[in-house]
């Protein structure tokens, strides 16, 4: 079973139907995990188990679904990792989707389906459409869950044609695509100033932009101008930016291999495609 299918098992297991009901520190008393709240230097938690017990130690925090994402991801590794010693960064999602670490990858995949699990999540997706902000901030307070979390579990709710990214001031930091998204659509490394995410990032005052764009804003590939997305952005934490693109044109969903995805560079005079 993946992680996620591990902790979609235990809400089911539990009878659970209705968000309220994902009590996560139940969950965790449940597995003999128990759950402490203590100032932590340079990491949000930690977990130290011994035989059949744990302790999960998870720094206090009023930012809503942090807590609760750090008890879930804590109980990922007792249940998938036992016998191991962690101290996490588990404040944003998006830090372990940026980073290599199998077992933090593993441990945040089961937290987001504790916390969202597809049987309840889901129809509540489908109900909405394609969600923007203001909808996912609704979700976000309905599951008590992060914003930044939300809109992951959005992406791999497989009903929704949507690449969610998060860049910076140095550009993409990380992305997930929908499992329908066709892997040759290439995001651009860094926001075109075209993007509403460009303005947004460049001012202040709204918090949250969209409209339909060209999908050359967002996508490198060559026939990306062929194409329109729908972009929602929002303000993320410090100096980050927030994007949905919705890949609206079915025929971007049904376009094949491109064989000079990716492969592009830039230089002073244009495009080219790198012939490595
Ligand atoms: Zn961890």
């Amino acid at each position: 079973m993946s992680p996620g299918e591990q902790a979609e098992k235990l809400v089911a297991d539990f009878g659970i139907t209705s968000p309220e009901d994902l009590d996560v520190e139940a969950f965790a008393f449940d597995a003999g995990l128990e759950v402490e709240y203590q100032e932590l230097q340079g990491c949000e938690a930690t977990l130290v188990g011994f035989e059949n017990r744990a302790i999960a130690t998870v720094r206090p925090s009023t930012v809503v679904g942090r807590k609760r994402f750090s008890i879930a991801h804590e109980l990922g590794h007792w249940t998938m990792h036992r016998g191991r010693s962690f101290r996490c960064r588990v404040d944003d999602p998006g830090d372990n989707l940026a980073s290599n670490k199998d077992f933090e990858k593993h441990a945040d995949e089961y937290a987001s389906h504790l916390l969202m699990p597809r049987p309840i999540f889901q129809p509540m997706v489908k109900a909405i459409g394609k969600p923007g902000f203001r909808q996912i901030n609704d979700l976000a307070e309905t599951f008590t869950s992060s914003r930044t979390a939300t809109c992951i579990r959005l992406a791999q709710i497989d009903t929704l044609p949507v690449v969610v990214a998060c860049y910076g001031e140095d550009g993409l930091r990380w992305h997930v695509r929908a499992p329908d998204v066709p892997k040759r659509w290439f995001l651009r490394g860094a926001l075109d100033d075209d993007s509403f995410a460009y303005e947004l990032a460049t001012s202040s005052g709204a918090e949250m932009k969209q409209g339909k764009q060209p999908a050359e804003v967002w996508f490198e590939n060559s026939d990306a101008g062929n194409f329109e997305v729908m972009e929602h952005c929002a303000r993320g934490r410090q100096g980050e930016v927030l994007v949905l693109i919705y890949l609206v044109d079915a025929e971007m969903m049904e376009a094949g291999y491109d064989p000079d995805a990716g492969t592009r560079r830039y230089s002073e005079r244009g495009s080219y495609i790198s012939r490595r």
